[in-house]
């Protein structure tokens, strides 16, 4: 069955006695015993609650793991996984990071022993080379934020496996629907499901899936054990959400490709970052990987003047962080989204005063560039 179809199927066969089309929010902290020793497979909502399971079994489905893990947020899943390391261990990890998890990495657990070596994933000579007797694991995003850079994951993969370290991919940007990186040779995917998961900008969540069921059942330990699992209400939007990732998905790159053309031609527009575009240094590699380029564009202006101006002029288009909803946003990096990089990191990244982010939604693509057209 195709991703899109498993979308919609979640949670539709949970309710047997009344054949309920969704699956009911079980808003309850426990769960009664019917014997001394005994269980209905549920004890206490932070060990196991079933509308979040409905959630974690579906991710795992689409992802093609053995489990799935739903947590209170993104960095929530990311500071769970980082519980499967000790002091002394080291990660490498991609150097465009999202500015929390370089946040979550080098402010937090760095305080706890864990050492990180920050590089360009899609260039596996220089993984290679950062990797130290201690490294464990190497962390990517499988497309970057905000410059969009694809990693070749079965070729990590392949590095991974001959010195023993777990293959991290977050998945945000792609999503199971464009790619499946457990299938490329990743162990784990993380995602944040507030983006397109989710899906329309109204929720906070973060999801795990493991491939290897002894690896699942260490990530439970933790999940169960430090306990920043997502309520149920929260799990229940997000499967809500869930349903439409096929044609949210399908709408958003259009409209992707669309502004990105429109963009590419425009005179005040020095450079574009969209993977869909023939001259994106990835493009090629996107699509031996990949089912689709996502809906993310980063773009330069000629002048900084111009970002306040686009910011404030469009009026479709909303100045927010996030991505990944219904809603098409922008943002300027340097100042919102990664001011926690080191200067001289997102200097030589290209996150400059005149970088521009995109996430574009579901709107009609022609008023979005009518939108942009007017407040330049
Ligand atoms: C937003 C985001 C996160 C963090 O997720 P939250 O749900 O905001 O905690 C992690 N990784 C990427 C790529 C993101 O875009």
């Amino acid at each position: 069955m195709k991703i899109a179809t498993q979308a919609v199927q979640l949670g539709i066969e949970w309710d047997t006695r009344t054949g309920a089309m969704t699956v009911p929010i079980y808003q309850t902290a426990t769960f009664r015993h019917p014997g001394l020793g005994q269980s209905t497979g549920f004890d206490y909502s932070r060990s196991g609650n079933p509308t979040r399971m409905t959630l974690e079994d579906g991710i795992a489905r689409l992802d093609g793991g053995c489990r799935g893990f739903a947590y209170a947020s993104g960095m929530a899943a990311i500071t769970s996984l980082l519980l499967l390391f000790k002091s002394g261990d080291h990660l490498v990890v991609t150097e465009d990071l999202y500015g929390g998890t370089c946040r979550l990495f080098d402010r937090i657990f760095s305080q706890y022993g864990l050492s990180f070596t920050y590089v360009d994933t899609s260039d596996s000579d220089a993984v290679r080379a950062a990797i130290t007797p201690a490294t464990k694991a190497l962390f990517v995003e499988t497309l970057t934020n905000p410059l969009l850079k694809f990693a070749d994951l079965p070729a990590l993969s392949a590095l991974c496996r001959e010195r023993n370290m777990l293959l991290i991919a977050d998945n945000t940007f792609l999503t199971p629907y464009l790619q499946r990186p457990l299938d490329l040779g990743a162990d784990i995917t993380v995602y944040s499901a507030t983006k397109y998961l989710a899906g329309h900008n109204d929720t906070v969540a973060g999801l795990v899936v493991v491939k290897d069921p002894q690896l699942a059942e260490l990530v439970y330990f933790h999940q169960n054990g430090a306990g920043a699992v997502l309520g149920p209400q929260d799990s229940w939007l997000v499967i809500r959400g869930m349903k439409t990732l096929g044609v949210r998905l399908d709408r958003q790159q259009e409209n992707a490709l669309k502004i990105a053309r429109w963009l590419n031609e425009h005179p005040r527009v020095k450079k574009v970052y969209y993977p869909g575009l023939e001259d994106h240094r990835d493009h090629q590699l996107i699509q031996r990987d990949a089912r689709g380029f996502g809906a993310m564009i980063a773009f330069e202006v000629d002048q900084h003047s111009l970002v306040e101006q686009l910011l404030l002029k469009t009026k479709l288009i909303s100045f927010a962080e996030s991505l990944g909803g219904v809603e098409t946003l922008m943002t300027f990096p340097e100042v919102q989204t990664h001011a926690d990089i080191p200067p001289e990191l997102r200097a030589r990244l290209g996150i400059n005063n005149v970088l521009l982010r995109l996430s574009v939604g579901i709107e009609d693509g022609d008023d979005l560039i009518e939108d942009l057209a007017q407040a330049f």
